[in-house]
């Protein structure tokens, strides 16, 4: 029977997807994971800052 240690939930993950800007001149689509333990992430391609307050 598996034990499943990661059942803390201090903060929930949040899922972002970013493709650049607007303009059509981003960047290839990827996926960022905002951690339990973060607030925010930027995409360390064009620098967008997602935060988990603002996400949806
Ligand atoms: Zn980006």
């Amino acid at each position: 029977m598996e034990t499943n240690t990661q059942k803390k939930q201090e903060g929930k993950i949040v899922k972002v997807v970013c493709s650049g800007g607007e303009d059509g001149d981003g960047h290839p689509k990827i996926y960022l994971t905002i951690g339990a333990n973060e607030q925010s992430i930027s995409c360390p391609y064009c620098g967008k800052v997602f935060k988990k307050s603002s996400a949806l």
